[in-house]
């Protein structure tokens, strides 16, 4: 029997954040429902080699895939809705490409030859699609391009599609998520900027297959013909996309317009029949848009002020991992955000935090708000607040602990303070020298690595098992010169490096406080609709508690 290698492009129209990432992961998702095996890639046009090097402000989440590349945060919304986890071979930017191909060149793998950005980029992004399909043993493969048609940095990864899609003309796939704004003065859904933005396409030697109409509302009979008519193709073919209030319904929507059999029959394939994950999604999604009675959990960090905005983008996963465990709980994650610099200072607004049934300090960088931090961290601990602290959260746990209970008035990290005496967060060997050779790109402590579990632990009754591998992004440790003062005054390290050098969690023991636990790696990344995060149930667990007592 012959192999299957499906490509299916998606590309978006008219605005950025458009929805391509979840459409990606919805149309994986769907085919996945249908039987087939499905991986999933993003194309990043920027020149980074890399998302580890941008503000999450600029960017969103970075999301750091088990063998430490440091990615995009839709990688992040494949791997939960596909339910797999993914390599750096499936995610790649403009930055990455070039410099692999300046690799080769220099190591004259062109054999004589001149490199040229056409063909010899295009070929070189076919090559990295098709080397993440033979590693995924995938039969169909979704990848995003990033971007929004139209715009220049783009441009060759739709010369790459094209290219393949002359090579493989019923192999590939393209769809368009596009949207449709309805002015509020005109108060009538306008379809001329999706027209435009298909020409756009059109001009790439692309035409599209579906065009997912992204809108407030579902599209009516009347724009879904003159999309249809003025973007060349068949009605059917137009896929209303409105607004959902639970992503998890996408997938689920799509297959009521019968997006996965259309995609199918496009690439001459059949369905092979409901598979079985199906249904538990189907459940879950429902689940999730039933559950009402909250869970108010404050997050305070520092990067959702954009301008005027709030953008909670920097900590998706995080707020995906709380979502999965209080719906798994029957509740709602009620989340807000508290901007970490409005707690310094002597009248810092610290009584509003009773208000909560638990309390998230996520990962961070750098100086700013971290005062702030530590005044909410040391609130959380003596109310008896369930307090969650992930990477630097769990850092600047273990520092407020050696400043008020130890008694170390300047206990700090490296990161904040070189010059303080007590350096409770340090610098380790191996890093030291990537700190004074500017070697900052992917060269933090990155991906999976082992913690071995303290019995009798919350984390380790949590996780039901002695030791868990969890992935990681940090430069600074927790110095263990401090470990043994910090464990006689209290402090709990339930979960270290197999070497017993690195502390991996840090908590305190149920019989003085109900939740307080912090981890150095991020066990958001791991967290899965369907198999929610042990750590973040035993969080959410704890503030409902906390909401019933009150
Ligand atoms: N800034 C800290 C470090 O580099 C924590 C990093 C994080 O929270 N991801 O160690």
């Amino acid at each position: 029997m012959k192999k299957i290698r499906k490509y299916i492009f998606v590309v978006g129209g008219v605005i950025s954040g458009v929805g391509k990432g979840i459409t990606t992961s919805s149309i994986g998702k769907i085919l996945q429902s249908h039987g087939y095996r499905v991986t999933a890639m993003k194309i990043d046009p920027y020149v980074n080699v890399d998302a580890g090097t941008m503000n999450p402000t600029e960017h969103g989440e970075v999301f750091v895939l088990k063998d430490g590349d440091e990615t995009d945060q839709d990688m992040g919304n494949y791997e939960r809705f596909l339910d797999t986890s993914l390599t750096r071979d499936n995610y790649m930017t403009t930055g990455r490409v070039y410099l692999s191909v300046i690799q080769k060149e220099r190591a004259l793998a062109y054999k004589g030859k001149c490199v040229q950005v056409v063909p010899h980029i295009p070929y070189e992004v076919i090559d990295r699609i098709n080397n993440a399909v033979d590693k995924a043993n995938a039969e169909i493969v979704v990848i995003e391009v990033g971007g929004t048609v139209g715009e220049y940095e783009n441009i060759l990864f739709l010369e790459t599609a094209r290219m393949l899609k002359i090579k493989n003309p019923d192999d590939v796939l393209f769809a368009i998520v596009s949207y449709l704004p309805t002015p509020s003065k005109v108060g009538e859904m306008k379809t001329k900027p999706t027209q435009h933005a298909v020409r756009a396409l059109n001009s790439t030697g692309i035409q599209p297959d579906f065009i997912i109409a992204r809108s407030d509302v579902a599209l009516d009979a009347k724009r879904k013909e003159k999309l249809a008519l003025f973007c060349n193709v068949i009605p059917e073919s137009v896929i209303s996309a409105p607004d959902v209030d639970s992503i998890y319904d996408v997938p689920g929507n799509f297959e009521k317009d019968k997006l996965g059999e259309k995609i199918l029959k496009r690439l001459k394939l059949k369905s092979r029949g409901e598979s079985a994950e199906w249904k538990e999604w189907k459940a879950f999604a429902r689940k999730a848009g039933n559950v009402k009675d909250e869970v108010r959990i404050a997050i305070v960090g520092k990067y959702f002020d954009t301008g005027d905005y709030v953008l909670a983008d920097s900590y998706l996963s995080v707020i995906e991992a709380l979502k999965y465990s209080a719906i798994h709980q029957g509740k709602k994650a009620k989340l807000v955000w508290l901007s970490a610099t409005t707690f310094e200072g002597k009248d810092a607004p610290l009584a509003e935090l009773i208000g909560f049934d638990g309390i998230l300090v996520p990962g961070g960088f750098g100086s700013r708000g971290v005062e702030g931090k530590l005044n909410v961290i040391r609130f959380a601990r003596e109310h008896k607040i369930p307090y969650f602290g992930i990477c630097y959260g769990m850092q600047l746990a273990v520092i407020e602990y050696a400043r008020n209970v130890l008694g170390f008035k300047d206990a700090t990290s490296r990161e904040i303070d070189s010059k303080s005496k007590h350096l409770i967060v340090d610098i380790m060997e191996g890093q030291k020298e990537n700190m004074e050779k500017g070697n900052l790109g992917g060269s933090m402590r990155l991906g999976a690595y082992e913690a071995v579990l303290k019995k009798g632990t919350i984390a380790q009754r949590a996780y039901g098992k002695d030791s868990v591998v969890e992935r990681h992004r940090h430069r600074f440790e927790v110095n263990p010169e401090y470990v043994g003062a910090l464990e006689e005054k209290g402090l709990v390290f339930s979960g270290m490096s197999p070497d017993g050098r690195l502390m991996e969690i840090a908590e305190l023991p149920t019989s003085v406080h109900p939740f307080f636990l912090g981890t150095q790696f991020h066990p958001e990344f791991e967290a899965r609709p369907l198999d929610p995060h042990p750590i973040f149930n035993a969080f959410i667990k704890a503030a409902i508690a906390r909401g019933k007592g009150r």
